[in-house]
């Protein structure tokens, strides 16, 4: 881009917030190879039929885009509640672009400046990333060698500093792992502020692994929050959402911009839950594409993390930034996150995996 006359000047010479001098943007590669497996996105794109069905919706939807969207997105929070069950209404969902944005908007209702948010790490990089956006303070507790989080220590760190909000990832990204509903209630009952479950990988979850929607009718500081992003296979539509208690989606009106979902995102997303029994059985194969990878990695020596979710974890590389970029010379991209030693790979086609199992093996010598 042209300097527009000022070389030199930088970011440093702008009048940046001191908290947010020296820090790195969000930035996974977005890279065009043969396998892409960095972003856990859905390797299917929508059915013919599908996106004929969007392409309509769409349409309808532009004759009358010279008006402001639905404010409030009641028809697609109705639909949401409908998906999702458990006796909710469009009073407990709220939607927005993306859950990072309905992190956000929760951050900017319960946190702030002189607040504290707590999460248990590794997990998802986006929610210190928010918290700092959002001027709150992040405190991260680590956890367990099986990245499982240790109830007791929740507990004390919950004690210990009074967050305004914790994030508990269940499904966690990037180790799959899901938490037991006993250390969500005991983080709850102890939290003075809301408890935030990312359940973004809710769908891929394994036979027996439950949601934390269960806890809401008892729990009103649970949030949980999903995405379409993911099972629904709508990640370049950018469409987020959470179940909680009423009064949470009121706050959460207090700091929404106005008109913050466009009439054509409520339009698509509105359309692919009409698909949802289609989007959901793609769902179904890549959770047995998960399980199968699983057991292959186990099978060829490494150390793989129990999955809940559209991605596996599995190590230990001594030097991983050696195999990722081994692999990436192989055209597949897979992401260097996590515990040291440790690579994440996205479920991807059985066309992509066969690619991705071979490059494996001969990245790691094992061919
Ligand atoms: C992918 C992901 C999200 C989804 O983000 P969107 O903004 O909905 O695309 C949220 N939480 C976690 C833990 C994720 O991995």
């Amino acid at each position: 881009m042209s300097d527009l006359g000022h070389p030199g000047f930088g970011l440093d010479d702008l009048p940046l917030r001191d908290d947010l001098r020296g820090q790195a943007p969000y930035g996974a590669p977005q890279l065009t190879v043969r396998a892409v497996l960095n972003t856990n996105e859905n390797p299917y794109p929508p059915s013919q039929r599908l996106a004929e069905a969007i392409g309509r919706a769409v349409a309808e939807a532009a004759t009358g885009i010279n008006r402001y969207p639905d404010r409030d997105a009641v028809a697609l929070r109705q639909a949401l509640a409908d998906y999702l069950g458990h006796g909710l209404d469009a009073a407990n969902v709220w939607a927005a672009n993306g859950s990072n944005e309905v992190l956000q908007q929760i951050l900017q209702a319960f946190g702030g400046p002189g607040r504290t948010a707590v999460g248990f790490e590794p997990s998802y990089s986006m929610h210190p990333i928010i918290a700092r956006g959002t001027a709150t303070r992040w405190v991260s507790v680590p956890r367990t060698a099986r990245f499982e989080v240790d109830v007791d220590d929740a507990v004390v760190a919950v004690k210990e500093h009074q967050p305004a909000v914790v994030f508990l990832t269940s499904p966690n990204n990037p180790t799959g792992t899901a938490l037991p509903l006993e250390t969500v209630e005991a983080v709850a009952a102890a939290s003075p502020g809301v408890v935030v479950v990312d359940e973004a990988y809710a769908e891929f979850r394994r036979e027996g692994t439950p949601s934390a929607l269960t806890l809401l009718p008892d729990h009103p500081n649970v949030i949980v929050s999903r995405t379409m992003s993911k099972a629904f296979a709508l990640a370049g539509a950018r469409l987020g959402y959470l179940a909680a208690h009423p009064a949470v989606v009121d706050a959460l009106q207090l700091v929404r911009l106005p008109y913050h979902l466009s009439a054509v995102t409520q339009a698509v997303a509105r359309t692919a839950l009409e698909y949802a029994d289609e989007l959901l059985g793609a769902v179904d194969a890549l959770r047995a594409e998960r399980d199968a990878l699983v057991e292959w990695l186990r099978a060829h020596g490494f150390e793989v993390a129990d999955s809940d979710a559209n991605f596996v974890l599995f190590g230990r590389f001594p030097d991983r930034s050696a195999v990722f970029a081994d692999l990436l010379e192989r055209g597949v991209l897979i992401r260097e996150v996590g515990p040291p030693e440790w690579l994440r790979v996205t479920v991807g086609t059985p066309e992509e995996m066969a690619v991705f199992r071979d490059a494996l093996l001969a990245a790691t010598g094992r061919a």
